[in-house]
């Protein structure tokens, strides 16, 4: 590996393909003193009802690496889930949500169930349940104010141990919601052996739901419909646009998470939303709004 070799790096940077490898190889090679040195940062996104009424958040996370920048989940996750640190990471955010809970209840603000995503390493890991119960009692947060994340996929790369884990976590009182729902070619089976409280359909659906072919609608429609059917709330993910609310609000969606109403936002932009407590449909063309 690499890693491993010191003095050599100028000559495995010149071996690597292009500049993503040589980043992924800083990005590994950084991530555990990044969190003693607070680059990472957690950012919120709300959840809101039809009504617009905030009904919770999805905590996601941000690192600010001190030379390449603002770096998304969807480069550094992966890699972290390849050298487990996932389990440390994934732990850290446990702990600040958390936190968080407890500022805001100590603030007077209305609290809201916050989601967390679950790497299916951390979930196969042993202590996951002592870990998140141990917290929840370290910040007197009942067990309903977290929700944990877990994708279709995740649960194919998991073994048994796993529905076990999901049933503790249940008995603690926090909730479970499938993930990137119907992306993970996964059949519809573990969905009567996960007990899961909710379906977050994913936004590659939703961001066709008006399209003149009505595919993606009649995928959108029939899966509220099975989760109704299951007893289970629905999220819709990545509403962009005034025209999918509607499809959405026509088909009972419960929950809209979205550029629409909001962007993932840091700590005091969200704290600011839960004094407020519901958000208005965003008027600004949304593709004109820089990526955080
Ligand atoms: P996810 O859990 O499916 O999170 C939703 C992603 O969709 C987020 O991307 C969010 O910013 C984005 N999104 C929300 N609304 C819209 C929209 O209207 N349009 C578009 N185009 N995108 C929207 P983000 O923050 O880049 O996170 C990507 C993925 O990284 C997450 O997907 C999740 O799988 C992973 N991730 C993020 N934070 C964590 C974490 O703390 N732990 C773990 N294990 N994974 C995380
Ligand atoms: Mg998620
Ligand atoms: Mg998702
Ligand atoms: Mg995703």
């Amino acid at each position: 590996r690499a890693k491993r070799q010191g003095k050599n790096n100028y000559k495995i940077y010149s071996d690597m393909k292009d500049i993503s490898s040589y980043k992924k190889y800083i990005l590994d090679k950084d991530m555990r003193k990044a969190l003693k040195n607070e680059e990472f940062e957690i950012y919120y996104q709300p959840k809101v009802n039809t009504e617009g009424i905030i009904v919770g958040a999805e905590a996601l996370l941000r690192w600010n690496h001190h030379e390449w920048g603002l770096v998304s989940p969807g480069e550094f996750i992966p890699i972290a889930e390849e050298n487990h640190f996932i389990n440390d990471l994934g732990d850290w955010v446990i702990k600040e949500v958390c936190v968080q809970l407890k500022e805001w209840k100590e603030k007077g603000l209305t609290l809201r169930p916050i989601a967390i995503n679950l790497s299916p390493i951390r979930l196969m890991k042993k202590g996951l349940v002592e870990y998140v119960k141990q917290q929840l009692e370290l910040y007197q947060i009942p067990g309903n104010y977290l929700e944990f994340e877990i994708t279709e996929e995740s649960l194919l790369k998991s073994d048994h141990t796993v529905l076990s884990t999901l049933e503790d976590l249940k008995s603690i009182g926090t909730t479970i919601a499938i993930d990137d729902f119907g992306t993970g070619y996964s059949s519809l089976q573990y969905l009567r052996e996960i007990h899961a409280d909710t379906l977050k359909i994913d936004k590659i659906f939703v961001q066709h739901i008006t399209d003149e072919n009505k595919v993606d609608a009649a995928i959108v429609s029939s899966t509220m419909h099975l989760a109704k059917g299951l007893g289970l709330k629905v999220v819709a993910e990545g509403v962009e646009e005034y025209e999918q609310l509607e499809f959405l609000k026509q088909n009972e969606c419960d929950i809209i998470q979205g550029y629409l109403f909001s962007k993932p936002v840091a700590l005091e932009t969200f704290e600011q939303m839960l004094q407020t407590g519901y958000l208005l449909p965003s008027k600004k063309k949304l593709s004109l709004i820089p990526e955080v």
